[in-house]
């Protein structure tokens, strides 16, 4: 028995997504295949509702709640797209969505998490810990807090993504996929592993920060300082133990690329794919490129986990 999740929980996950999420495309590439010596399937998650896969893993959540814990809301904190996933399956939902971000967070963000209805409470992070203040708000209310990754439902929701490519597809040799935390990878692999047998999953990591790699190796939480590196879907500093229970079992090995990878990546992916993909969603197509000895002649998956690039900051790695 798998440590929680199994590929039964991703095929109710499917079944509750279903006619909310989108099925996103997968895109290929003649002159991607031809640079990297494979056959590429990009699954564009890019163009998922909110633009990226946390959608899935939020919305199969709050979607298993009890008329109940939904009028109680849930509770996220989170700076990034986790924020947004939570705030829309809320409002999707009918569950009172409370994120809370540092004072700091980009108003950009702050705003496209207000936009969807979600009440932002704000923190200072000299003074205060989010998590505390999430708990705190959780207990004061009765509401869920729900975590980007360590959470059995968001894991499953994430592994909806792979299910959906090998379908369309067929089967694969390769699935790579990036990596924070570790919970796309983790329902990916139970996922690809389930329906391409003797398929090898592949967790991309920023070099800066492979704290999935480094526990994957020592088979323990290993933790890190705060990454630093372009890729800011990405700056986990330790996988949980749930994640970490999951990739030792289906997860064939953990590589890492480098910001300047990350750079070239995108912008292929922008220039020649026409796909606006942020620095982390760009983190698998970095590593097959990096790999050409291993899948050359291969039929390789490539997880395209997002897309909500922030266009100065980008514009700027692009032109430099
Ligand atoms: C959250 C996120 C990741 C990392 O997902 P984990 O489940 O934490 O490993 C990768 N890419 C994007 C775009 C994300 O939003």
């Amino acid at each position: 028995m798998s440590a929680g999740v199994t590929y039964a929980d991703i095929e109710a996950a499917a079944a509750r997504i279903e006619g909310v999420a989108h099925r996103t495309p997968v895109a290929t590439s003649t002159q991607f295949d031809e640079l990297a010596g494979c056959q590429a399937y990009f699954k564009c998650e890019n163009l998922q509702r909110m633009g990226a896969f946390k959608f899935r893993g939020a919305y199969n959540s709050l979607a298993k709640l009890t008329p109940e814990q939904r009028k109680k809301g849930v509770v996220a904190f989170s700076s990034g797209n986790h924020a947004q996933a939570v705030a829309l399956a809320g409002k999707l939902l009918g569950v009172p969505a409370t994120i809370v971000m540092p004072k700091d967070a980009p108003s950009v963000k702050v705003a496209a998490t207000r936009g969807y209805g979600a009440e932002v409470m704000l923190y200072d992070r000299a003074e205060e810990s989010r998590e505390k203040i999430a708990a705190r708000l959780a207990a004061e209310r009765g509401s869920m807090v729900l975590p980007p990754f360590d959470h059995p439902d968001v894991i499953a929701g994430q592994g909806t993504s792979a299910k959906e490519l090998i379908e369309e597809v067929g089967a694969l040799d390769y699935l790579f996929v990036c990596t924070g935390g570790a919970g796309l990878l983790s329902g990916c692999a139970i996922a690809a592993r389930h329906l391409s047998p003797g398929i090898k999953v592949i967790g991309v990591e920023p070099e800066a920060g492979n704290d999935v790699q480094q526990s994957f190796r020592a088979k323990k939480i290993v933790s890190i300082g705060v990454p630093d590196t372009i890729a800011d879907g990405a700056r986990t500093q330790a996988p949980s133990a749930l994640t970490l229970s999951l990739v030792l079992e289906h997860v064939h090995d953990i590589v890492t690329v480098s910001d300047a990878q990350l750079v070239d990546a995108m912008r292929f992916l922008w220039e020649r794919m026409k796909m606006i993909v942020e620095p982390t969603g760009a983190l698998a197509t970095a590593a097959v490129l990096d790999h050409p000895g291993d899948v050359r002649g291969k039929r390789v998956g490539i997880i395209l986990s997002g897309g909500n690039a922030d266009l100065p900051a980008v514009s700027k790695l692009l032109a430099a």
